[in-house]
């Protein structure tokens, strides 16, 4: 086989979707995915360890990369700022290692503006449709929350097209199983003698 780069893979949805489970319970198994550690000027949480879970860095620090063209892409979620450092994930899919993100999907765009070759992988609630009906149907929420709502589930319809692949978080195992079935079949996909 032709020795060949890593590939990026990139997991993203909407918020509260659960992609930090999903992605925990995948690196729990035995894997050969190297996880891209981000960059966010959010705080700490108790049990996080800084070079673990974040590097955590100041406003002043983050704007710094961001000028200094370090980040591969970055984003604003709710007040804060995350980010993906660009020479680690160069540097290790150069070496042949996967690259796997798990990023909001602001920031996932970004990634396939500049890296169509990518993998990207939407993590979808599995009650969306049950919700949009809900809120339709129930008809007690006033018109403004009703239209605010839907216009939040059709952007992330939206989104969800420029996606590779789509995976029902309904199990957390089977979602899990399902990403490694992708990851595997993107390998055949790429292999050539
Ligand atoms: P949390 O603060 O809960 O750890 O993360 C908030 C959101 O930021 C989650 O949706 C998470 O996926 C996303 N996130 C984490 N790292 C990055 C990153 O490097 N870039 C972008 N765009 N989003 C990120």
């Amino acid at each position: 086989m032709i020795e060949e780069k890593g590939i990026l893979f990139i997991l993203s949805g909407p918020s509260g979707v659960g992609k930090g489970t999903v992605r925990k319970e995948l690196f729990e198994r035995k894997t050969e995915l190297r996880y891209s550690i981000s960059i966010t000027t959010r705080g700490m949480r108790p049990g996080e360890v800084d070079g673990v879970d974040y590097f955590f860095k100041t406003n002043e620090e983050f704007e710094r990369l961001i000028d200094e063209n370090k980040l591969l892409e970055y984003a604003k979620f709710v007040n804060n700022y995350y980010g993906t450092p660009k020479d680690y994930v160069m540097e290790t899919l150069d070496k042949g290692h996967d690259v796997f993100l798990e990023i909001e999907v602001q920031g996932a765009m970004q990634v396939k503006k500049n890296f169509p070759e990518g993998v990207f992988i939407f993590l979808f609630p599995p009650s969306l449709e049950e919700l949009k009906n809900r809120i339709v149907n129930r008809g007690t929420e006033n018109e403004d929350v009703i239209i605010d709502r839907l216009k939040e589930a059709r952007n992330e319809i939206e989104m969800m097209d420029a996606y590779d692949y789509v995976v029902v978080n309904d199990d957390v195992d089977k979602a899990v199983a399902k990403i490694q079935a992708i990851i595997q079949s993107e390998h055949c996909k790429r292999e050539r003698i």
